[in-house]
């Protein structure tokens, strides 16, 4: 599978946020593909690439049913002719959630774990054997190679245009590599998806100490923690959507529009910033909610 980056794009949203002085555009890597989300396909590049020169024939990783990392590595692990291995977290279900079926169909085997023995994120014993030929992902991608990949979504046009730009946050991995991408240039703000104490040391660890400083992390907008909802946000990315056609998901994106559009519309951008928003794809999870609850 070849995933062309002409299908990214910035969308402009001058118009709506221009009374409050600041110019807002969202980079759209969600547009690479449908399953396999932007962000994880940029942090996986580099990985493989390590796979590769190490001569590992499989890479193994960890997620749950609805993992974004646990389908784009499939897909990834296919088209560079790597085999791959997800452990799943929980015992296997009667039916397979639709991340699962495509994560299956990119060719990974699927290992399913009690969640006890998943939250030690160890190498189940019985598959001990398979080490020696495989490269283990953490989970997320988390680790310099993520970083390196997600440094190139720097690169791509009009990224360096911005005064600043916000990401969405779970390992940290995607904010290390603008951070590193854009030099220190530009004013990196990351949204929590989590609530993690020890993510800003996680990303410190990710960067080289001059650019340690060269990010901020805005709390408030975990909505309770990963994976959680409520009706606000929910309505909230569903007026987004009316107002300015994106689609966002639950975990990751709709959380990070929602902080993106208060900070914007409460000072939190200097008058004549140019902010860029970085969409990274994750849509494929919507597919978990029940029909109807999103416009689109
Ligand atoms: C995984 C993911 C993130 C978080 O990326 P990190 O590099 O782990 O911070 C953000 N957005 C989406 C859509 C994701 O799937």
């Amino acid at each position: 599978m070849v995933i062309p980056l002409s299908h990214t794009r910035t969308d402009s949203l001058k118009k709506l946020y221009q009374p409050f002085g600041v110019e807002l555009s969202v980079l759209r890597l969600d547009l690479l593909h449908p399953v396999v989300s932007g962000n994880k396909w940029f942090k996986l590049g580099p990985w493989l690439a390590e796979a590769i020169a190490h001569e590992k024939h499989t890479v193994i990783t960890f997620g749950g049913a609805w993992s974004n990392h646990l389908v784009a590595t499939a897909a990834a692990c296919r088209s560079a002719g790597l085999g791959s291995i997800g452990i799943v977290r929980g015992e296997e279900p009667p039916v397979l959630s639709p991340t699962l079926v495509d994560a299956r169909q990119f060719g990974m085997q699927l290992v399913f774990v009690p969640r006890n023995v998943y939250a030690t994120k160890e190498i189940p014993s019985s598959m001990m054997h398979l080490l020696p030929n495989s490269l283990v992902i953490g989970e997320g991608g988390y680790g310099a190679p993520g970083r390196d990949g997600a440094a190139q979504i720097a690169s791509l046009p009009h990224v360096h245009e911005h005064t600043h730009s916000v990401v969405a946050v779970g390992t940290g991995t995607t904010l290390a590599g603008l951070v590193c991408g854009t030099g220190g240039h530009q004013s990196v703000t990351g949204i929590p998806v989590v609530n993690d104490d020890g993510l800003p040391d996680a990303i410190r660890s990710l960067l080289p100490p001059a650019l340690h400083d060269r990010f901020r992390l805005q709390a408030g907008f975990s909505f309770g923690g990963y994976a959680k909802k409520t009706g606000e946000l929910v309505r909230f990315m569903n007026d987004w959507f009316r107002s300015t056609g994106i689609p966002s998901d639950l975990v990751y994106t709709g959380k990070l529009f929602f902080a993106a559009d208060s900070l914007a519309r409460n000072g939190f951008f200097p008058a004549g910033s140019r902010v860029l928003v970085i969409h990274s794809g994750g849509l494929q999870g919507n597919r978990s909610l029940p029909a109807g609850t999103l416009n689109f």
